[in-house]
């Protein structure tokens, strides 16, 4: 007996687009049918005129929790993640207490067990060598490494703030296979810098921090060569997050050419947010704007995207209260900031797809497929094979949405993007087979109690031949 069949979608392989029903049986894509294929079903969606996806899979989540629990917490965060065409989320370890050991980890995942609305997976610090061993026995999904310190939420407590912790994090991690993801930022240069700036006069707010943050190539393309240079001495699989320099575009790229097993990730804020909504809206927008000025900078972002260079694109779902982030004007080096995405960002990009900016076929590999074979769950997450996992989502790339704060499902309750008008939305999300989310809105019941799975570490890199880049391994 099927459950559900998923009638007359538009359905996106990895090699092209074809017309088929979906067959779910026990939370298992069954087989893909034509559409005059006579099947009993329990239940059919019409997904007529809509594009059908394997859910999303993020690798960049801050759920908050345990620690910051009033910004975030594992319900929210996965129902807005739900909601927003997410069917797994990885999070990272700047939560408090870290998550620097086996018991922190444990606790985490139980945590997240009780709560999240969907599967799951825990990145786990890799800044402290001597507990990485017991990480990857405890079920780690990977490592997380802040090349950048200066106070919460880059917490100093797990920052690899030296070429030595570095190098040294990297040796640990190689031997246990699992992917180890960096922030890659060039911590003293970023504070000589900042030294420099201040000392000249200027105010502390975002719009001086900003032009060293987000402006000065070097404070980020020195910390990805050093990576990709310990990386190519010790073979850790490295991967690179906030990806938008143009001098780490082009060491990436170099790096894979050579035949690296590096791969990059961009945080669309970095690419998305305009002068216009930073005057317009304050703090909540502030990351992207110098980017979005900057043509050449853009160009280079979307051809990375379009050529492979940058393999995924995550969310960095970073929500803090808007009181938060309005510290931003006092004082941005002490201020916190990061904005709520897992609501909003599918919508944002698929607007990018109606605009011609990037194919469906592209964006799909970079929030699905990429991500799922980085931590080894491909294909039974990020694919629509049988067998699989029956975690779908259905888009209506015709839908119009406006964004604003009243749609949010993310506790801290307001969007970067709000007053946009987008085209292209997701309508109905499916987490092993069951409707989690319809229209934004979340599809609960008692039955989801203890639903979630956790999706533990994947040894897959022990050997350095293995450590090549994502769109290259066989799948
Ligand atoms: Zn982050």
């Amino acid at each position: 007996m099927i459950d559900l069949r998923v009638r007359g979608g538009l359905i996106y392989s990895p090699e092209a687009p074809i017309r088929s029903d979906l067959l779910v049986r026990d939370g298992v894509i069954a087989a893909l049918v034509g559409p005059d294929e006579e099947v009993t079903a329990a239940e059919t969606i019409d997904a007529d005129g809509l594009v059908v996806l394997p859910g999303l899979v993020d690798l960049h989540a801050h759920m908050r929790t345990p620690g910051y629990s009033h910004k975030e917490d594992f319900r929210t965060g996965s129902m807005a993640a739900a909601a927003g065409g997410y069917t797994t989320w990885v999070d990272m370890p700047n939560v408090d207490p870290p998550t620097t050991d086996a018991d922190t980890l444990r606790d985490k995942r139980e945590l997240a067990l009780e709560e999240s609305l969907i599967d799951f997976g825990h990145f786990a610090s890799g800044s402290n060598p001597e507990t990485i061993a017991e990480l990857a026995k405890a079920g780690a999904t990977g490592f997380k490494i802040f090349m950048i310190g200066g106070g919460y939420p880059h917490d100093d407590r797990i920052a690899a703030s030296s070429d030595a912790d570095l190098w040294q994090s990297f040796e640990a991690i190689a031997p246990t296979g699992l992917p180890c993801l960096v922030h890659p930022f060039n911590q003293a240069l970023f504070d000589l810098f900042s030294e420099k700036e201040l000392a000249a006069g200027r105010p502390r707010t975002f719009h001086t921090r900003a032009e060293i943050y987000t402006n000065r190539d070097v404070v980020w393309s020195s910390a990805v060569e050093t990576a990709i240079h310990f990386h190519d001495e010790l073979g850790v699989r490295l991967h690179l997050l906030h990806t938008h320099a143009v001098g780490s575009i082009a060491r990436i790229r170099a790096a894979k050419a050579r035949g690296l097993g590096v791969t990059a990730a961009i945080d669309p804020k970095y690419f998305h947010l305009t002068e216009e909504e930073m005057q317009r809206l304050g703090p909540r927008s502030y990351h992207g704007a110098w980017i979005t000025g900057d043509e050449r900078r853009l160009e280079t972002i979307w051809n990375a995207l379009a050529d492979g260079t940058i393999d995924i694109i995550d969310s960095d779902h970073a929500p803090h209260t808007l009181d938060e982030i309005a510290h931003m004007n006092v004082d941005a080096w002490k201020a916190q900031g990061g904005s709520p995405q897992y609501d909003d960002l599918l919508m944002v990009l698929l607007d990018d797809v109606n605009r011609n900016r990037l194919p469906l076929a592209t964006l799909a590999r970079l929030l699905t497929e990429n991500p799922a074979k980085l931590i080894g769950h491909y294909p039974n997450k990020g694919s629509l094979l049988p067998g699989t996992d029956a975690d779908i989502v259905l888009i209506d790339m015709e839908k119009t949405t406006r964004l604003t704060d009243d749609r949010i499902l993310s506790k801290a309750g307001w969007t970067p993007y709000q007053g946009r008008n987008v085209k292209g939305a997701p309508v109905r999300t499916i987490s092993r087979g069951r409707t989690v989310a319809r229209d934004g809105q979340i599809v609960d019941g008692p039955e989801m109690k203890r639903r979630a799975r956790f999706l533990g570490g994947v040894a897959q890199f022990k050997d350095r031949s293995a450590c090549r880049p994502v769109r290259d391994s066989a799948s």
